[in-house]
């Protein structure tokens, strides 16, 4: 049994990652300013004596005994890393060098969630690792990409200058219960808008593409990825390479929703990727690992989540 620091773990993902650890028997120490993360995800974890919620900004130095990291804070939706772009660099950038220099006391491994985003709006199609990304350094996402890819290289001189045992993945777009229903990402919109009877917002002409990838997935290969050699540290795509249009989202969700909303047109949000899809070869062949949840089997179980936060007022 280890006792496992995750950070951001009252998040969407970092809550499944929680429930995952304590599922193995693990202690887990769960680290969030609860910026976008919910008391609600974590609320049947308070009683379990293996858990320990501590309110913590990772921008701050944070001194405790572990024997494992993830590191997962970093607000993720458009919307609200965009609310306040400084402190989202911040949370990416001097989160990782507290949290490196945390495992390098420790001596113990750490493993980055880093994001598809590093690729930018990509002009390579699909993204393979060794793609080294097309950001705009001065645009509205950047203080999310740039932030993510400055990370990237810390997590990396850590490993080279101190020997640091260190993983990285890179996330696609992934979706499931716990999002936050006013997170501003695609899915929890769409969904959210079909069950009230509001207008679908497709932002742009809604043939930009995405690859969604259903949380427990994502999960089992964020774990794989932690327990795997010491030898491979990364960066590996973890996401699901099936790609849809928005307008295909809107209407598997009008579908399984059985919503009579409308398509509403609206401007698509400056340096918005036209097209995302993970090439995920090394994932498969490092960590024999692939996605399994079709996406409309994981919009049900994500439309039921909603449908319950909705009935409950909690939006
Ligand atoms: P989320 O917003 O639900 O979770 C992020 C968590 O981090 C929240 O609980 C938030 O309160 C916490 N947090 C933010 N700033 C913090 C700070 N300064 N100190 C402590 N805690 C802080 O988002 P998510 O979808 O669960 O994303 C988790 C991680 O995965 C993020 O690092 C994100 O960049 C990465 N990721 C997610 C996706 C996706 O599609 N969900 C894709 C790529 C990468
Ligand atoms: N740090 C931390 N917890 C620890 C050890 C370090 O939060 O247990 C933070 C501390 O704020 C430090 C940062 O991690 O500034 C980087 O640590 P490192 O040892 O790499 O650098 P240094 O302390 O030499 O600046
Ligand atoms: N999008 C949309 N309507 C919405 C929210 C998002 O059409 O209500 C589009 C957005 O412009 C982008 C895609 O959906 O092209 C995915 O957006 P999201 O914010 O979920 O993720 P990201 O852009 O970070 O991949």
């Amino acid at each position: 049994m280890k006792r496992i620091l995750v950070t951001g773990g009252a998040g969407f993902l970092g809550s499944h990652l929680c429930d995952k650890l304590l599922g193995e028997g693990h202690e887990v120490l769960c680290a969030d300013n609860l910026f976008t993360g919910r008391r609600r995800n974590i609320h049947h974890l308070l009683d379990n004596k293996n858990f320990e919620f501590l309110r913590h900004d990772v921008t701050l130095p944070l001194y405790v005994e572990v024997d494992e990291i993830y590191n997962l804070a970093c607000p993720a939706s458009p919307v609200h890393y965009q609310f306040d772009p400084v402190q989202t660099t911040k949370t990416s950038v001097i989160g990782a060098i507290n949290m490196l220099g945390l495992a390098k006391r420790l001596k113990v491994k750490i493993l980055q969630a880093s994001t598809s985003e590093v690729y930018g709006d990509p002009e390579i199609h699909p993204q393979p690792e060794s793609y080294k990304g097309s950001v705009s350094v001065t645009g509205p996402r950047a203080c999310y990409d740039e932030g993510k890819r400055c990370a990237e290289t810390l997590f990396f001189d850590y490993h080279r200058q101190q020997k640091l045992n260190i993983k990285v993945i890179r996330i696609f777009n992934t979706y499931g219960p716990r999002m936050h229903p006013s997170d501003g990402r695609v899915v929890s919109n769409f969904i959210v808008q079909a069950l009230k009877g509001e207008d679908i917002t497709i932002f742009g002409d809604g043939k930009q593409t995405r690859s969604f990838g259903y949380v427990s997935d994502l999960i089992k290969g964020m774990h794989l990825m932690m327990n795997s050699p010491n030898e491979f540290i990364g960066p590996v795509n973890i996401g699901n390479p099936v790609e849809f249009t928005m307008l295909e989202l809107a209407e598997n969700v009008l579908e399984l929703t059985g919503s009579k909303s409308k398509l509403k047109y609206l401007p698509l949000p400056q340096d918005d990727p036209m097209q995302r899809k993970p090439n995920i070869d090394l994932a498969r062949e490092k960590l024999g690992w692939e996605p399994k949840v079709h996406l409309k089997e994981g919009l049900i179980e994500t439309i039921h989540y909603f449908e319950q936060i909705l009935s409950e007022g909690q939006y």
